[in-house]
């Protein structure tokens, strides 16, 4: 058992960082090197394997047909169409490498991966997700990534369990709702963000238990309220046919009426943890044990970890859900046990440093293997030879200073500015990623032949059905992007104005919300009590409340 905080200077940043005694069991008992970087630097470097991206159309490098991604242009692997890549049509073996002791087993690596496909889009099981990535179980969604069991949903990001709903990011169980995020089990909910149990509302922060209210924050099982001021039936319906969400510059003088909300009125928590014992983070549910993690669902014992649900004694872990005793990895996911230094890897057990593969064990650095055991570089070996060779690796490794690293970044899957991790890491440059060996996109996206979006009608009244056949341009990016047919019909019969950005920037945007993983120090608004909480201080939230003096303003 270590008892004391070991005190490092990160290899990456060079700030001094310290790993807890608690960290230091945790990597113990999972059998992780202590990481020599510190938390951000991991994340940043997990990250960079986790492709945001711009979907685009391309062609399979198998068969030629055609297939839309999110992967880079000219990606520095082969790309094949998905059911290609589950089907027995190619053989991850005939890419196989003898071990060369005299070479970095990184860039062995680096060159297997280079050879072996991988999949156009990630997911399985889906019907008509095309324009879509890390999409599972779904069926008619649109422009959407990291989701699960959802229908029609369109513009979304990290979904689950949500139906007919547009512009949604970090939500779970949302029906016919527009533009929220982080809420939950609601009906017909719009413009809001943390907020539960709420059905016919719009602009609602921090709110449960609602239903027709507008504009509200902090409310409890209400009814019929405007800017948190209660009104009869009657009054409420009076008062909602006058305000305007038809009108483009009137709904976006109400958002920014309610960012001075945000501002200035509403209380905001410490976190938005839910039924967590003895956790440290934010929006973490269900979690017991859990310390510095993020956006992390029902799980035990968890330490540093981001985006996941379903796992138990886990450290540094990047996007990963039911994993037990593994770490340093990003992307893994369905039942990993005793998985290391891997990504994108999907129910493997007792392996280091795999990439795309899909339930193997006993497998050292591999890319691409589906059901194999004791394979080095997609060669297959017997047991003892296995054993043998692996502990050469690991000790060749040792001496070079790689083992117990993460993938280093020129295996990254696309360029930085173009991965999840400018999400977390808005302020990182190209110097520093290039300077690491990754890689950064200087291609302009942008494109001036469409309509200036800004020039569309103001209301949505005035804007005819043929504006799903032309391209606008987006203000902020001068990205190219449309209008589907199907998003006309949703604001028309809602009478809701058109968005102006690009997709991806409304997702962007809204996301950085919820992206804060550093606690920031506050005196609590009312009683001045020491505490932290997940806001930047230039967001200029006012009324900062400990957990106490929240609950006690807040029933
Ligand atoms: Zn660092
Ligand atoms: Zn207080």
């Amino acid at each position: 058992m270590n008892t004391k905080t070991e005190n490092k200077i990160c290899e990456h940043c060079k700030k001094g960082f310290e790993i807890s005694s608690e960290d230091l069991n945790l990597y113990e008992k999972v059998g992780l090197v202590v990481p020599g970087n510190c938390f951000e630097c991991r994340l940043k470097q997990h990250l960079a394997f986790f492709t945001f991206g711009k979907f685009r159309k391309g062609v399979s490098d198998l068969s030629g047909e055609s297939l839309i991604t999110i992967l880079p242009n000219n990606p520095r692997y082969p790309v094949y169409k998905s059911h290609e890549w589950w089907g027995d049509g190619w053989d991850p073996f005939a890419y196989g490498q003898d071990y060369d002791p005299n070479r970095s087993f990184f860039d062995q690596l680096k060159a297997l991966q280079e050879k072996v496909p991988r999949p156009h889009q990630l997911g399985k099981n889906n019907v008509n997700c095309d324009w879509c990535d890390d999409v599972w179980e779904s069926k008619n969604c649109y422009l959407t990534r990291c989701f699960l069991q959802c229908e029609n949903l369109h513009y979304g990001y990290r979904v689950l369990w949500t139906k007919d709903s547009f512009d949604i990011v970090y939500s779970f169980k949302l029906q016919k709702s527009y533009d929220c995020l982080e809420c939950h089990d609601s009906f017909n909910l719009n413009f809001s963000e943390n907020s539960r149990d709420c059905i016919d509302s719009y602009f609602l922060f921090d709110c449960r238990n609602c239903q027709n209210c507008f504009m509200s924050w902090n409310l409890r099982n209400k009814q019929y309220c405007i800017r948190n001021k209660q009104y009869t039936k009657g009054e409420y319906e009076k008062k909602l046919k006058t305000i305007k969400l038809d009108s483009y510059k009137n709904l976006e003088r109400l958002k920014q009426e309610f960012e001075e909300i945000l501002q200035k009125e509403a209380i905001h928590r410490e976190n938005f943890n839910l039924r967590c014992t003895d956790s440290v983070g934010n929006y973490m549910t269900d979690c017991d044990k859990c310390v510095n993690v993020f956006s992390w669902e029902q799980s035990q014992n968890c330490r540093n970890s981001l985006r996941g649900f379903g796992s138990k004694d886990c450290i540094d872990q990047t996007v990963t859900w039911g994993n037990e005793l593994s770490g340093n990895n990003s992307g893994v996911s369905g039942r990993a046990y005793g998985l290391k230094y891997s990504s994108w890897t999907d129910t493997s057990r007792y392996s280091e440093y795999l990439d795309m593969c899909v339930e193997c064990e006993y497998c050292f650095g591999c890319v691409g293997l589906k059901k194999k055991k004791y394979c080095i570089l997609n060669k297959q070996y017997d047991k003892d030879t296995y054993q043998k060779l692996k502990e050469q690796i690991i000790s060749d490794m040792k001496k070079r200073g790689e083992y117990g690293k993460f993938l280093p970044y020129s295996m990254a899957l696309c360029d930085y500015n173009l991965s999840t991790g400018t999400i977390y890491f808005p302020e990182v440059r190209k110097e520093e990623i290039v300077n690491k060996g990754g890689y950064w996109s200087e291609e302009d996206l942008s494109s001036h032949d469409g309509i200036l979006s800004t020039d569309l009608p103001d209301s949505i009244k005035d804007t005819p059905s043929d504006i799903t056949s032309k391209a606008l341009i987006c203000p902020e990016t001068q990205y190219r992007f449309n209008i589907s047919p199907t998003e006309y019909e949703f604001h028309k019969s809602r009478n809701l104005a058109l968005p102006r950005l690009h997709f991806d920037q409304r997702i962007l945007k809204k996301i950085r919300k919820t992206a804060i993983i550093k606690a920031y120090p506050y005196k609590c608004f009312y009683c001045k009590k020491d505490t932290s909480a997940y806001y930047p201080s230039e967001w200029g939230y006012k009324k900062i409340a400990c957990e106490e003096c929240y609950k006690s303003r807040i029933a």
